[in-house]
């Protein structure tokens, strides 16, 4: 049985438990991050504490412990858990006022909510789906306007991860205004004539720390980067496509609503990719 944190509390996961009056149930109102572990170590935490940090000053939110405690947080759930590959999932909440009310609750009385748990995945880095690339399919994007802060109103998306699962695919590229947004849970790119696009930062995308890594190093190896906006149309002429999350990393698209990206195999670009991002984290690893 997996040790979970509760605020404050390391106890087995059936004996944790958050009140019913919780923001974060009855409004969605909570932020959440996602970090990945790979033999034993913490991918990337300073960028995740990072967006952490502005995900909820954007919401005015409490923060609910110190960086360094959750940071000992992070690695005590790794150890109890004994987690060589794998997830820690830290969500945020604004608290339970024990009442429901639109209006935020006042700080000073109501403490936020700190649930954090792992997801133990073996093999994570050598997922064969990786190597054998994704199909996706194309959905109007559906959600609300602010989505660079990493709220756990996830609906939309797993509609839209259930949409493409019917469709016979992995996943869905949301569609606004004829341009591709993101992935229901990752960051998407298309790759043509040797440079790689994806969609620039603003409040329509989520701030992947995946994508801020990976654009760093490819353009340490001088490859050419474009941050904009681009069509289906664009990503199904392209030379290759791929997405990008803390636990994807790199994962080559090789199908788009049914036709074949490129030959309808990874490309060099996302293989590459994906192997300078696994060594290159794994070297900063804590
Ligand atoms: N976009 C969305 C909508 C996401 O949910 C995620 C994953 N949380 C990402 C992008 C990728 O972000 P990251 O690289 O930080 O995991």
């Amino acid at each position: 049985m997996r040790t979970v944190y509760v605020n404050g509390e390391y106890l087995p996961e059936t004996q944790a438990s958050v009140s019913i009056f919780d923001r974060g149930f009855l409004m969605a109102d909570g932020v959440y991050e996602v970090t990945t572990v790979l033999d034993g170590r913490l991918i990337d935490f300073d960028g995740h504490m990072a967006r952490l940090e502005r995900s909820l000053c954007e919401l005015d939110m409490t923060k609910p412990a110190q960086f360094d405690d959750l940071l000992d947080i992070h690695r005590e759930l790794v150890r109890a858990n004994a987690i060589t590959d794998g997830l820690i999932y830290l969500q945020v909440t604004r608290g339970a006022p024990g009442d429901r009310d639109f209006a935020f609750p006042d700080p000073a009385t109501t403490e936020p909510t700190l649930v954090m748990f792992t997801q133990s995945k073996p093999g994570l880095p050598d997922s064969p789906t990786a190597a054998a690339g994704i199909k996706v399919i194309s959905i109007d994007d559906l959600r609300w306007g602010r989505r660079d802060i990493k709220t756990v109103q996830l609906l939309y998306p797993s509609m839209g991860k259930m949409m493409a699962l019917k469709a016979g695919a992995e996943d869905a590229w949301m569609v606004e205004d004829g341009h591709v947004t993101e992935g229901t849970s990752n960051n998407a790119y298309i790759v043509k004539d040797g440079r790689i696009i994806t969609r620039d930062l603003g409040t329509d995308i989520l701030h992947g720390i995946t994508r801020a890594a990976v654009l760093r190093f490819a353009r340490e190896a001088q490859m050419e980067v474009e941050e904009r906006a681009f069509t289906i149309d664009e990503a199904k002429a392209a030379d290759e496509a791929f997405i990008t999350s803390a636990s994807a990393f790199v994962t080559p698209v090789i199908d788009l609503d049914g036709a074949a990206i490129g030959d309808g195999r990874p490309g060099p670009v996302a293989q590459r990719l994906r192997e300078v991002y696994l060594d290159e984290m794994r070297k900063a690893a804590i």
